[in-house]
């Protein structure tokens, strides 16, 4: 297993009560917005790819019925795709 602490409350968008939370990232890579406190206080960084891989290989083998995924943290999607996607 890899060590790979997360920090800070997982949120979850209403949208997606039934999605699994894939954190790709921990915080957020802006984290400036006036109106949000969410991410304030953990340092920005993303998850190594084989980490992701292991969650998703966990979540694969304990919730099988899984359609959907929610890819957080906040702006998780700056990250450029070779980050996410095995080669
Ligand atoms: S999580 Fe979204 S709203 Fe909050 S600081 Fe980051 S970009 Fe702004």
């Amino acid at each position: 297993m890899l060590l790979d602490h997360a920090q800070g409350m997982v949120f979850r968008p209403p949208s997606e009560a039934n999605s699994f939370i894939l954190r790709i990232t921990l915080g957020c890579s802006h984290n400036a917005c006036t109106f949000c406190a969410m991410y304030r206080g953990i340092q920005f960084r993303t998850r190594p790819l084989e980490k992701i891989r292991c969650i998703v290989e966990n979540a694969a083998q304990r919730s099988p019925d899984i359609r959907r995924v929610f890819l957080g943290d906040g702006y998780a999607l700056m990250l450029p795709p070779e980050n996410c996607c095995p080669s």
